[in-house]
């Protein structure tokens, strides 16, 4: 076989954001386009005229950017085979359409909706399905046993139709696939008279996104098992056009299951089991239900996206931490596996813990400020850095910054009743008061210089740790957490820190 280029599409429907699903797909391509020196193009599939959604391009395309998969060729930057929105692309398709009504493959169809809908529920009182093709066409409103004269008449008459492709009897379609091997299908069994051209003057999926997978000189076809089911009709469409010789070979991505392991992960699981399933959040414009996204949920791209990869593919050794640069040298189809891929929400955290940890404290202080002045905090940049180096190893998010550290920058509001249950004994409070005595005469701040006393004056007064760090934690940051405790009395300072005593055992006693 002649080599060709590699070029490969991502052709989502902007129906709605893109799920997660989708990004993987996205990456794939992506993936696999780099590795071969490929280009990498971004098709809207946008015929569907009631499907549209107002915001979903711009959605995807911010998706796709926020995940560093940047399109060769797309709406955005154009290129050779534009343009990239099959709605801008209407005028192309008929023509092909007409061409498959002239070699018999495909036949003009007079049937309304209501007319089919009313076939199907006739059927469906059968306890059986209709289905427009092989043995019901020669009885339905169509160009295949009408007369001549009759369709023409029609036809002037401006009468409705659609075009459907004319499936061929009891052959079976076989077809290499790059994850699955070989795949059969046969047309009487499973395969009906789909429609190609719509009454709207638009193409369906099928028509314009084989037509557009040839214009663009497609050499790969990865999308998800979801349209296996639609490969034999595609298969059949190459050759009806005389395509053949030029038809892209087809990868067919395994699904992404639930949490579960049960079923498809679909849009509604997010928010039903607490984790985003969309890249960027999402408003419906419709119902202004929100949605939430990994990017708003604090996930880093590289974390996203490497979680993605190892969901149904694996490099074939131990490593799991790959950038998207790493991804592109090491991928393959070949290493694609065939079954479908549970989705764990704790693996995504603990790939976004790994590059959290990664994370220079600069540029973790930069994204933890906003946060701060959210929470009415204006605190020295130099106190942000700080904390952060004592407190990251704790944290996965950004969020979590805010979680681990806010009693940094404000006094407690309220006091661990459990731990002062425990630990508050008869003398405490007349030991926490005779502490921050001691610690008014320290003169060089430093957690060093602050435990240097604090043990000689502990020593001196013959009292244990044991007995005073849990409540003095208490008093400075409200629960019984945080790094080490003379580092937290350094960092806020002496005036903070005694203050906080005083406050602690106002309110607690
Ligand atoms: N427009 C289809 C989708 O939304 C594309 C399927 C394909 O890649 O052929 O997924």
């Amino acid at each position: 076989m002649k080599s060709r280029k590699i070029r490969v599409r991502f052709a989502p429907s902007p129906t709605g954001p893109l799920h997660m699903g989708g990004v993987r797909t996205a990456l794939f391509n992506y993936l696999f386009a780099k590795k071969h020196q490929g280009d990498f193009i971004l098709r809207i599939e946008d015929t569907d005229q009631n499907r549209f959604v107002p915001g979903a391009q711009e959605y995807i395309i911010d998706s796709l950017k926020w995940c560093g998969l940047i399109p060769d060729e797309g709406p955005e930057m154009g290129g050779q085979f534009g343009p990239y929105c099959q709605s801008e692309r209407k005028d192309i398709y008929k023509k092909y359409a007409n061409q498959l009504l002239e070699s018999g493959w495909a036949y003009i169809a007079f049937d309304t909706p209501e007319e089919i809908d009313k076939l199907r529920s006739e059927a469906e009182s059968r306890k059986e399905t209709f289905s427009y093709g092989i043995g019901s066409r020669e009885k339905l409103n169509n160009s295949l046993h009408l007369p001549l004269s009759k369709v023409n008449e029609k036809l002037a008459a401006a009468e409705p139709y659609v075009i459907r492709f004319k499936m061929p009897e009891d052959e079976n379609v076989t077809e290499h696939d790059m994850i699955r091997g070989q795949v059969t299908f046969n047309t009487t069994k499973s395969l009906d008279d789909k429609v190609l051209f719509k009454s709207d003057g638009m193409p369906t999926y099928h028509l314009a996104n084989v037509v557009d997978d040839h214009l663009m000189q497609i050499s790969h076809v990865i999308r998800g098992e979801e349209w296996l089911s639609s490969l034999p009709l595609h298969v059949l469409l190459y050759r009806a056009l005389g395509w053949e010789e030029t038809k892209p070979e087809f990868a067919h991505l395994p699904l992404i299951l639930k949490p579960q392991g049960k079923g498809k992960l679909s849009k509604r699981d997010g928010d039903k089991l607490g984790f985003p399933v969309f890249p960027l959040q999402w408003k419906d414009p419709d119902s202004g239900e929100l949605y939430r996204g990994y990017r708003e949920d604090g996930y880093f791209p590289e974390a996203f996206i490497n979680m993605l990869a190892l969901l149904g593919w694996n490099p074939g050794t131990e490593q799991e931490f790959f950038s998207l640069d790493e991804l592109t040298k090491v991928f393959s189809l070949e290493r694609v596996v065939k079954s479908g891929s549970r989705f764990d929400p704790e693996k995504a955290k603990w790939f976004n813990r790994h590059y959290f940890q990664q994370k220079s404290t600069e540029l973790l202080t930069s994204l933890f400020i906003p946060l701060l002045k959210k929470n009415g905090v204006q605190a020295d940049e130099k106190k942000i850095h700080r904390v952060i180096v004592e407190i990251k190893e704790r944290c996965a998010f950004i969020p979590d910054l805010w979680e681990q550290a806010s009693y940094f920058f404000l006094p407690p509001g309220s006091y661990d009743e459990k731990t002062i249950k425990k630990r508050w004994k008869e003398d405490t409070s007349e030991k926490l008061s005779a502490i921050a005595q001691m610690l008014e005469t320290i003169d060089s701040w430093n957690a060093e210089t602050i435990k240097e006393k604090f043990s000689d004056f502990m020593n001196n007064k013959n009292w244990s740790f044991g007995d005073v760090m849990s409540p003095l934690r208490i008093c400075l940051v409200g629960l019984n957490m945080g790094p080490d405790l003379f580092v937290i009395c350094e960092i806020l300072g002496k005036n903070e820190t005694i203050s906080r005593i005083h406050t602690g055992l106002e309110k607690i006693n």
